[in-house]
């Protein structure tokens, strides 16, 4: 196939949305090799997220929610990189460097915007350094090693009887499906392996739900979320109804009007925000959802579709569509369809799909579900929604994985092994050999550097010929300048001796200069100098050519 006709499907998240688009994208293709499927995605899996709750509690494996994209979607092409940016006017997206910090841009004939939407505390006091979402596979780890964490400390705190007693006391924020389904795993699971510590009392454990309105599930009848909110009650957690979580330390919740929790783990699965690229786009939103026409095309676009969680789409009787992965699967088959037709020619298909029902967990062998009208609570309820998710689990592979877990839980204590996993490489100690280059000149700038040993050679490239601009050592920092301007990187850094550097990523960068604004001034001088050609102290000699801003 001619490679400049092939046209080139960009789908834009590897979540329920995005990847059902490229499944059936690629069934209706079979062997044709006309399109084109490319897939970015922050991770190589895909997250059944209805389930999430479950691998706090360590009902089911930590990956059995799980799915590697690449073998759900064989003939995609998957990217795994955080999007960076979207223009829309050149067709155009753009992905963070990977272990080369060499800009990736990607085209497209089509875009597909399904990027979800993101637990965002900005604006809340406290809440994005003390407060942890519950999101995706990662926060579910984080907020599984956290309680056992708090669990370990709480059992050798022998002195301080308030610090134990804030240790055991876990406050969830948020009363809908997933506030509900984490605290009760979460309830139950303290409850459970608190035998196990023969230091700690159960009766100082403490499960805190808040809730801003006046009853838990709002999206269920009232019946069942009354039962809901027995059934938790009984076992043991405190719900909190009309009380906002207003702000957060590292030692408590401040709930509005001023009532403050003792505690180290509080978990909030509210406010839900627009995704930070959906929200930069010039293109029509309502409430930070892409307002998109019933074939699933974003409003005044004739290539670019939006569906899940980041689209607002209207429902045959003139509403929209809740949040919820039930309908961004079907919006997937709807949204293949009506991308082939645009290409190929042919009928654009409206969505249409009635909510066959809601499922919410509540642990420990109950459930409440709303099922093709019929309520359903308790043992029946939690039987259903076991059989249908575990039915929508993708492969059968990781359904018998999970039927096992499932099995094995009903005899066997929960699992009570804490992982240590380290985060992040944001500032690392780096080595390089005579020859090597750290980055190139056209780099995205991704870090910057300090040399603590050995030396380096600033060189710029013009018209075919290399110009040395200054060789650099010990104490010397090198690559700000791409970071504070947001460019480019204007010259090769190419290491003359084996060298050891501090690097610190433009993230934690961005967070040092933003806060002391001492060091951003002194790299701002330096960098003036520097495009001057003036004395900057350099050692061992710098070369008179050390102009135009170069690095
Ligand atoms: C804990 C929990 C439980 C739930 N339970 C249910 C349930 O029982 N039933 C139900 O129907 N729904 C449930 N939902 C809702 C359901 O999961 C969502 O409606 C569904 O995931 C939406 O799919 P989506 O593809 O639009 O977004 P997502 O599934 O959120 O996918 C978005 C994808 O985009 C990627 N992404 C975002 N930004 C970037 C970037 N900058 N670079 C690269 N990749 C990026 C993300 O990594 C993610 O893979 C639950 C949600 C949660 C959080």
């Amino acid at each position: 196939m001619d490679e400049q006709k092939r046209k080139r499907v960009v789908i834009l998240g590897g979540g329920f949305a995005g990847v059902y688009t490229a499944i059936h994208l690629e069934k209706a293709l079979r062997r044709r090799d006309d399109l084109e499927i490319v897939l970015v995605n922050k991770e190589n899996y895909f997250v059944f997220q209805p389930m999430l709750a479950e691998v706090v509690s360590g009902s089911i494996g930590i990956l059995d929610t799980v799915s590697p994209i690449r073998r759900m979607l064989p003939r995609t092409d998957l990217h795994v990189r955080e999007i960076e940016s979207i223009d829309i006017g050149t067709q155009t997206v753009i992905t963070t460097p990977g272990f080369i910090p060499q800009p990736n841009v990607i085209h497209y004939d089509h875009l597909v915007l399904a990027l979800g939407n993101v637990t965002d505390f900005r604006g809340l006091r406290g809440l994005p350094e003390h407060a942890i979402p519950f999101k995706n596979l990662s926060d579910a780890l984080y907020i599984r090693n956290h309680v056992i964490h708090a669990l370990e400390e709480a059992a050798i705190e022998h002195m301080n009887v308030e610090l134990r007693k804030q240790l055991l006391t876990f406050v969830v924020a948020g009363g809908g499906f997933s506030g509900v389904e984490v605290v009760a795993e979460l309830n139950d699971f303290v409850r459970q392996v608190i035998r196990n510590y023969p230091q700690l009392n159960p009766n100082d454990l403490r499960v805190v739900l808040l809730h801003a309105q006046d009853r838990i599930l709002p999206e269920l009848d009232k019946e069942l979320a009354l039962y809901a909110q027995n059934i938790l009650t009984r076992r043991g957690v405190e719900i909190l109804l009309k009380t906002r979580l207003e702000a957060a330390t590292g030692d408590e919740a401040v709930i509005a009007g001023g009532i403050r929790i003792p505690s180290k783990t509080l978990i909030s699965t509210v406010p839900s925000s627009p995704n930070p690229l959906i929200d930069g786009l010039d293109l029509p939103k309502e409430k930070g959802r892409l307002k998109v026409d019933s074939s699933l095309l974003v409003q005044g676009t004739t290539n670019v579709w939006a569906l899940g969680d980041c689209a607002l789409v209207p429902t045959v009787d003139g509403g929209t569509c809740p949040p919820t992965a039930q309908f961004a699967i079907r919006q997937g088959k709807t949204a293949a369809h009506n991308i082939l037709a645009s290409i190929q020619g042919g009928e654009h298909k409206a969505f249409q799909f009635k909510e066959l029902g809601k499922l919410g967990a509540l642990g420990h062998r109950s459930a409440v579900a709303q099922v093709f009208g019929v309520n359903v609570s308790g043992f029946i309820a939690w039987f259903l929604w076991r059989s249908i998710y575990l039915m929508k689990l993708p492969g059968w592979g990781r359904r018998m994985k999970v039927a096992a877990s499932w099995t094995f839980d009903l005899f066997l204590p929960p699992e009570l092994v804490q992982l240590k996993l380290t985060n992040s490489m944001g500032v690392a100690h780096e080595h390089f050999e005579p020859g090597q280059e750290i980055f190139h000149q056209g780099d995205l700038g991704d870090r910057i550097y300090i040399i603590a040993k050995g030396h380096a050679e600033v060189v710029h490239h013009d018209n075919g010929s290399d110009i040395l601009l200054a060789r650099l050592g010990p104490g010397e920092y090198f690559g700000e300048m791409a970071l504070l301007n947001q460019t480019t990187r204007n010259a090769t850094i190419r290491c003359q001796e084996p060298l050891d550097v501090l690097s610190i990523h433009k993230r934690e960068f961005s967070v040092l200069a933003a806060n002391l604004p001492a060091m951003r001034e002194s790299f701002e001088q330096v960098m003036k100098k520097r495009r001057q050609g003036t004395a900057v102290q350099v050692p061992h000699g710098l070369s008179t050519d050390y102009t135009d801003g170069k690095e």
